[in-house]
């Protein structure tokens, strides 16, 4: 087997040289093991501030679709595909425990790497982030940052389908052009917007019902200056403040929250574990009606895991960045 281990703890922005390639003899399977091949893998932000809890050499973190090649164990036979946590490796040995079988009516004409995508974690985080959350009612105003990619373009066309007005911000002007083709009504370029404030009053002058934060740190503060009385926020995020060599403190917004009487929750995935399937199915269908667009930024290679990681944290992807072995 391949795998990538972490060389050093991450300072700042991850770098090539934090990543090291290695190969590993696997033993023979013992009886109830199996062992799979990773046909897709993913690079999630995640990664990012749960390596601080590895050790130096560990395996880096990470989700795959993997094929049973080999099997000791009758309950996983060979041929079958299953969503792992197994970190960045080619193959890898299990024997079953924590292994999630693509969903059963998953359509012959559908990529298997939507299941670490719109179908997977970032489709079931935006389905019930934004849904259980923000709880957005028709008509009201829903703004997502980090609009383009895996989790906020499925925030913005779920709030579409709800009957809600979108608001998303995102780092290019093609990724403004994705989000309008994906039926966002306002979007917004947070890199050349002169301040955040005008762009957000600019795309809704009303203000904001629900706010999907994927983002953090200034973005938020701007924006909780911009709420509607009563309004709801879904913390998902805080990609801007996850390379923070020190901890944030502040911002002094409380007012805003106090005197607005917001709603602001933080929201865990994991946490939602035994109700993937129904945020799947629904998923699925919406995809099948064509009322769920999904886009991939897929990067060949399992030695360019690093690059794609690095990548999608730089804002180089639009939708779900994954790597194809
Ligand atoms: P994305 O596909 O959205 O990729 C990350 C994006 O973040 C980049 O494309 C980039 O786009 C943007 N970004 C990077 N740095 C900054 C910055 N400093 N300020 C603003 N935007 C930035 O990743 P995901 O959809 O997988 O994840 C989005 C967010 O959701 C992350 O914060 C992640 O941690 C969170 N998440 C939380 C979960 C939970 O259970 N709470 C589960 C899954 C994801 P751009 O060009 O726009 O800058």
């Amino acid at each position: 087997a391949k795998l990538w281990t972490m060389v050093r703890h991450f300072e700042g922005a991850p770098k090539p040289e934090d990543f090291k390639l290695e190969n590993k003899e696997l033993p023979p399977l013992k009886d109830g093991e199996l062992l799979l091949e990773s046909e897709f893998l993913s690079v999630d932000p995640y990664i990012r501030p749960y390596s601080k809890e590895k050790k130096e050499g560990d395996i880096i973190l990470g989700s795959q679709v993997a094929r049973v090649v080999e099997s000791k164990n009758s309950a996983f036979p060979v041929g079958g595909y299953y969503v792992a946590y197994a970190g960045w490796a080619t193959h890898f040995i299990s024997d079953g425990k924590g292994l999630d079988a693509l969903p059963s009516n998953w359509p012959d004409n559908l990529p298997r790497s939507l299941a670490l995508g719109a179908v997977g974690m970032p489709g079931v985080t935006a389905y019930y982030g934004l849904l259980e959350i923000c709880k957005p009612k028709e008509g009201e105003v829903v703004l997502v940052n980090a609009a383009a990619g895996a989790v906020g373009s499925l925030v913005g066309q779920i709030a579409k389908i709800k009957g809600c007005k979108v608001v998303g911000s995102a780092g290019s002007d093609e990724k403004l052009t994705f989000l309008k083709e994906i039926g966002f009504d306002e979007a917004f370029n947070y890199k050349t917007a002169s301040s955040l404030a005008e762009a957000l009053k600019n795309a809704s002058p009303e203000g904001y019902d629900c706010y999907f934060d994927n983002v953090g740190g200034k973005f938020s503060d701007a924006t909780l200056q911009q709420m509607k009385d009563f309004g709801r926020i879904t913390v998902c995020g805080a990609i801007s403040q996850y390379n923070d060599a020190v901890p944030p403190t502040g911002p002094y917004i409380q007012p805003y929250i106090l005197f607005k009487q917001l709603l602001v929750q933080g929201f865990l995935v994991w946490t939602w574990k035994n109700r993937y399937t129904e945020a799947q199915k629904q998923l699925l269908q919406w995809i099948a009606e064509g009322k769920l667009k999904y886009h991939e930024h897929i990067t060949s290679g399992f030695e360019n895991m690093p690059a794609g990681f690095i990548g999608m944290l730089k804002g180089e992807n639009i939708g779900k960045a994954i790597i194809k072995v």
